[in-house]
């Protein structure tokens, strides 16, 4: 055996020198995957029932978690995600990349027999001299750059949950407690190093391979790259805000409306304010709930007061929670993190923010007829349904402008804009198509009513949005067309396309 892996790794080395690894050796054609990446990585590959296996097979819902790769491969330097590179793409091996492990659905960061590459061990993080710029490694989530920043009074454009990837949200765009004043997490790399599927290590910035970096931001990360560092913008940054508010019901017309107000009006001269709506169904009272988060990056001066872009929202009666609270994004980001262990879907449609009140009426009958039907369903007594309501306000859209845009080609003259999606969970694998299939429904269902009523837009948000959506087409189509020839640049021989397992592909 150690014979083999010796030549093994002497052809493999050679290989990486130029030699194409399946036609010149039959030793390595006849191997798998795991076995090749061995051979190069002594200590570095993970199999079933081993303590590394089960450390990497850690992912937040259970469709992921169920779904087995032969290897984990956990890369220690941006050198070795290049070694793994040229040998799962010269070998014509199929894997995935897992940064957070955060994607839902089976498949999306994990893969059936082929190889996982783990990024866990990439944890670097580093914050420049200046202040100006955080170097993040794509293993880390986001709690482990809040734990640093926090205590010397830092922030990036970040996620809002502490386990999230760094990575996945960032590649994907990104909505943050501060893109008011920034834009989304993409908006705000200032380089990525990348390593392209020949194993070849590039940067991108508005400098060098401008090209890849707008693809980059939004474009996600599967026809490009690895990406093994994201040089983020930093800004100084205390402790933030929030109001929480719920009301009993699901259309609270009053929430909704003040929302959109808020969305069109408010938040564009407030950039440090954010919010969201919830309306969640709870199986433990059979009711509704509309749960509103009204979020500033500044805390209001005297603890009693709140910002005046929110005071509208303390004048609707009947909240049965009312309460607001201050603290680190550390504190945030943990006190919101959703639990593992359930299985999830979600999708979401983009609409102009200027809705009328019959269509949301109208589409609150559609969510709430698919999720009777869904609970009556054997077994379906625990399935949680939610509508979430968040911002795409001006002030977004003008902030993703800056270093020539990015791939999502979302502009002002578009917003402002609202995005609902329907994160949904359950626990029974019996249910698993049930509930995709009501979803996807509901979905269409909802796009057809945004058109009657002239507020649809195409665009659909990559990071909450569902494996049949077509998240780059939504793009627009000279975006779409730009994206497919990045990636044919960087990747000409189509390799990433045809290995990376996954999803939100580009068609080649
Ligand atoms: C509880 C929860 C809270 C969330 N909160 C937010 C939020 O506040 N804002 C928001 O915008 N989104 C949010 N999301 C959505 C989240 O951004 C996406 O699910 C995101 O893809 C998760 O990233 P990850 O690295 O954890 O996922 P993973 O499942 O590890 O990866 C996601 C995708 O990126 C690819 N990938 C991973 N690493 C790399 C890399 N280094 N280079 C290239 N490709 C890579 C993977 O192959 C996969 O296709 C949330 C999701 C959850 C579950």
């Amino acid at each position: 055996m150690v014979v083999i892996f010796g030549t093994l790794r002497i052809v493999l080395l050679c290989s990486l020198s130029g030699i194409t690894l399946a036609t010149k050796n039959p030793l390595l054609a006849r191997d798998d995957a795991c076995t090749a990446l061995e051979a190069v990585l002594l200590g570095d590959v993970a199999y079933p029932n081993t303590t590394s296996y089960l450390q990497s097979a850690n992912y937040w819902s259970i469709q992921q978690l169920e779904t087995r790769p032969r290897c984990f491969v956990a890369p220690k330097s941006t050198k070795e995600v290049s070694t793994i590179l040229r040998v799962l793409t010269q070998g014509n091996w199929p894997f995935t990349v897992k940064g957070g492990g955060h994607v839902p659905f089976s498949g999306g960061s994990s893969i059936e027999n082929g190889v996982t590459i783990d990024l866990v061990h990439l944890n670097d993080i580093e914050v420049s001299h200046d202040r100006q710029t955080v170097s993040v490694s794509p293993g880390n989530r986001w709690i482990n750059v809040t734990d640093i920043l926090d205590p010397i009074g830092l922030a990036v454009v970040g996620g809002r949950d502490m386990d999230v990837g760094v990575s996945g949200l960032t590649l994907g765009g990104g909505i943050s407690f501060f893109s008011g004043q920034y834009g989304w997490a993409c908006d705000n790399v200032r380089r990525y190093e990348v390593v392209l599927a020949s194993g070849r290590i590039v940067y991108a910035s508005p400098q060098e391979n401008n090209d890849l970096y707008w693809a980059l931001r939004g474009g996600g990360g599967l026809n490009f790259g690895i990406v093994t560092r994201f040089d983020l913008v930093a800004f100084d940054q205390g402790e933030i805000w929030e109001s929480s508010l719920s009301f009993p019901g699901t259309s609270n017309a009053s929430a909704i409306s003040l929302f959109q107000n808020l969305t069109i009006h408010g938040l564009p001269l407030d950039k440090g304010a954010s919010g969201f709506v919830g309306i969640n169904y709870h199986s433990s009272s059979g009711g509704y709930t509309t749960d509103i988060g009204l979020l500033h990056a500044t805390v209001p001066s005297s603890s009693e007061s709140i910002p005046a872009v929110f005071e509208p929202f303390q004048k609707i009666s009947s909240a049965t929670a009312n309460s607001t609270v201050t603290g680190t994004v550390s504190t945030f980001i943990k006190n919101g993190a959703t639990p593992y262990g359930r299985r999830w879907t979600w999708g979401n449609v983009v609409i102009s923010a200027s809705f009328p009140g019959e269509f949301l009426t109208e589409i609150m009958i559609l969510f709430e007829s698919r999720n009777v039907a869904l609970l009556q369903n054997e077994g379906g007594d625990d399935i949680a349904p939610t509508a979430l309501f968040q911002p795409i306000p001006l002030n977004v859209l003008q902030a993703m402008q800056k270093n020539g845009g990015n791939a999502m080609g979302l502009k002002p003259s578009n917003g402002p804009l609202i995005m609902i999606s329907f994160p949904t969970s359950w626990t029974k694998a019996q249910n698993d198509e049930i509930v995709y299939d009501a979803t996807r429904k509901l979905i269409t269902d909802i796009e057809a009513k945004a058109k009657e009523y002239k507020v649809y837009t195409p665009f659909v948000y990559l990071n909450y949005a569902d494996i049949k959506q077509e998240v780059q087409k939504g793009y627009g189509k000279e975006n779409y067309a730009r994206l497919v020839s990045i990636a044919r640049k960087y990747d000409p021989q189509g390799k990433l396309a045809q290995l990376w397992k996954g999803y939100f592909k580009l068609d080649r």
